[in-house]
């Protein structure tokens, strides 16, 4: 299938943050659709979408050399658990892995911060999901500074200055992984104060979107300033052209949706994929394999 990737690219390449240091997060409008004007025109560049990125994704399995991590960060009912689940539809499962960070648990709170992310990366070959990732030790851990104490770093080591250690810790390890092939690409699901609520709310009116509901996300949604403002320093402090954010618009999910979709493609083209070329000896193994077969 042939796509025009200018016009796909376009999409993600506006929300795109390759280098953060003067970001503002104000400047993004999470009820932005571009140039969308409906959710059925969306639909229908997804499908294609989707489509593409499934014989890119081929390509990636059968070359076996580059990996692709996906980040995704974003407020609660963001839409992250949707947008991974719509926009990866068409992968083939065996070549994709998702991740869910949750609160550390005591062996991870017995380690470094990046140590439980390590065991979850993507084999070569592969795109791995991180469902939440190693940016909650800059977020959550943030705005909650008592969950530092859990951690149990040395006393001497936890100054005024370790986010931004952090921040370069991130960024080293970011680069490493540039460098041993594993393109990374990061997502922040930017939805508006106004649209949690509604979406809190109907979690709340209809039955079978009760089991959505937490409290817990009630009682962040109350450290909503201090979120934000973690997450546009995060983004200032972490935007590389190598390793860039991408701050979509999530208050509307079709919209959302279409955005990650082009910035995986944009992603994966990047990197010329191939299928392995056979070698000559390979060629000759093919041609006796179908005499044997009585071709
Ligand atoms: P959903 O609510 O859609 O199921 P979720 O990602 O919000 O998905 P939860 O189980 O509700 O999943 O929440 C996971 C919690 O784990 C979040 O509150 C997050 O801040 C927390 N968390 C993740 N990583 C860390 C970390 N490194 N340190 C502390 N808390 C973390
Ligand atoms: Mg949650």
């Amino acid at each position: 299938m042939k796509i025009d990737l200018k016009k796909v690219s376009g999409f993600a390449r506006q929300f795109c943050v390759d280098k953060g240091s003067k970001f503002r997060l104000k400047d993004i409008d999470p009820g932005d659709t571009g140039k969308i004007k409906s959710e059925n025109k969306a639909e229908e560049l997804l499908a294609t979408g989707v489509k593409v990125m499934s014989q890119l994704q081929e390509k990636l399995y059968a070359q076996d050399r580059w990996s692709l991590l996906l980040i995704f960060q974003a407020m609660d009912a963001a839409g992250k658990d949707g947008t991974i689940k719509h926009v990866l539809s068409g992968v083939n499962p065996q070549g994709c892995q998702v991740h869910s960070f949750k609160a550390p648990s005591s062996l991870d709170l017995n380690h470094d911060f990046l140590w439980r992310s390590n065991i979850a990366l993507p084999e070569r070959g592969q795109i791995g999901i991180f469902n939440r990732s190693y940016y909650e030790e800059v977020l959550v851990v943030r705005v909650h500074k008592e969950m530092l104490k859990l951690q149990r770093v040395p006393e001497p080591l936890v100054t005024k200055h370790i986010w931004k250690e952090r921040f370069e810790d991130i960024n080293a390890y970011e680069r490493y992984l540039t460098r041993n092939g594993t393109l990374v690409r990061k997502f922040f699901l930017h939805v508006s104060k106004a649209e949690q609520k509604r979406r809190f709310l109907s979690r709340l009116d209809e039955s079978s979107k009760n089991w959505k509901f937490s409290q817990s996300d009630l009682k962040e949604r109350g450290y909503w300033d201090e979120y934000q403002d973690a997450y546009q320093d995060m983004i200032r402090q972490t935007a590389t052209p190598d390793s860039p954010w991408y701050v979509v618009p999530a208050d509307n999910k079709w919209f959302t949706h279409l955005v990650v979709a082009a910035a995986i493609i944009e992603a994966l083209s990047s990197l010329h994929l191939q299928f392995p070329e056979v070698t000559s000896e390979q060629r000759k193994a093919l041609e006796a394999a179908r005499k044997e077969l009585g071709d």
